[in-house]
């Protein structure tokens, strides 16, 4: 054909032209046949098709060709370029099936197993007051929530604690600019509720509290309670230590005991403090040979105040202390969360790092 379109044209040129790339897409086919990632295939793409490689080492030498026979030897080179571009193009995509298959493979593997789930948990802190609160509503007590800015009257005066008592310094209040404070104890909700139900009465106020304390392993300016009043005729003493060693033994173990050690507090007579025996070394004060550092080797933790409450506060109330008696405990809620999670820093509480707490949970 050429020869019959081009008569002047020396055949030889041209048709060692179209011999050269044919041996060229052979070769190329070949090598084309073991390509089997997209790595391979761009090598090959820059063998043959690059700046350097064999399709334009051969457009190069068009140059050297009479000027009537480069218009058909470019074309040819161009028609060449055209089908190893094609070929290369049907190898890509299959390819690229290939791998999408072998992922698709993959994902509907239900036997393969899933990712653990991550979730959240509950704060010790949290953790503690619900199982305080729990152990005392399934016994029938109620319980109440107030506010955590609060008026002198609600905080001391009607605790039986006046403007001139000294213990109103123990308290290091935040005074507010309004005349009000941020209450350094739950006890003034346990007024609230008095004053507004006549006895008997049942409850448990937890919440937080606040004083001036600088904050270290121990102490902290924001804090947690958890308050217990009972008031009703005939309560006495001995109904306190079993509500709270029933209580100890709910949070700590069903070993505990619970002792009462003579205090004073205004609006409690008699007060004591209330220790519980040691979950750390169980009561023996030593862990292994060395002295139990979670009781300083007492064998004891102290967990709160307790006593039965004031004569005057019950008159406050327009309760009748003839008639009805009745006791009240508050206990910091950190200092048991402590003791049962093995930790000997408060802060650990406040910081929230997840994986700390992760841990605790
Ligand atoms: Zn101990």
């Amino acid at each position: 054909m050429r020869a019959f379109e081009f008569p002047d044209v020396e055949e030889d040129e041209i048709g060692r032209l179209g011999d050269d790339l044919s041996a060229l897409g052979e070769r190329f086919e070949a090598a084309l046949a073991s390509v089997d990632d997209g790595d391979a295939l761009d090598a090959l793409r820059l063998t043959f098709l690059g700046r350097n490689g064999e399709i334009t080492a051969l457009r190069r030498s068009i140059g050297t060709l009479p000027a009537a026979e480069r218009p058909e030897a470019g074309k040819t080179i161009n028609e060449a370029v055209a089908r190893l571009e094609a070929q290369l193009e049907r190898a890509s995509s299959a390819l690229t099936n290939r791998e999408l298959a072998a992922q698709l493979d993959v994902a509907i593997d239900v036997t393969f197993p899933a990712p653990p789930a991550r979730t959240g948990s509950i704060h010790p802190l949290r953790r503690t007051l619900e199982d305080a609160c729990d152990y005392f509503q399934r016994r029938g007590f109620a319980v109440v929530l107030g506010d955590e800015i609060e008026t002198e009257y609600y905080n001391f005066d009607a605790l039986n604690i006046p403007a001139d008592h000294p213990a109103r310094e123990g308290f290091d209040t935040f005074y507010l600019a309004n005349g009000k404070l941020l209450r350094p104890h739950t006890s003034p909700t346990q007024i609230r509720t008095m004053q507004q139900h006549p006895p008997p009465i049942a409850i448990v106020n937890p919440g937080k509290a606040y004083r001036r304390d600088a904050v270290d392993a121990r102490h902290s300016y924001m804090f947690s309670q958890i308050e217990g009043l009972l008031v009703a005729p005939g309560i006495h003493l001995g109904h306190l230590k079993g509500m709270l060693t029933g209580l100890c033994r709910e949070l700590f173990g069903p070993n505990q005991a619970v002792r009462f050690r003579p205090s004073f507090f205004p609006f409690t007579e008699p007060s004591a403090e209330v220790d519980t025996t040691c979950p750390g070394c169980g009561g023996s004060g030593k862990r292994g040979d060395a002295g139990c550092k979670t009781c300083g080797g007492s064998g004891w933790i102290e967990i709160g105040g307790s006593g039965m409450v004031h004569p005057d506060v019950l008159r406050e109330c327009n309760y009748d202390p003839e008639r009805v008696s009745g006791w009240a405990f508050g206990l910091g809620v950190e200092r048991i969360a402590m003791v049962r999670y093995d930790v000997d820093d408060l802060r650990v509480f406040f910081e929230n790092d997840p994986a700390v707490l992760a841990q605790l949970a």
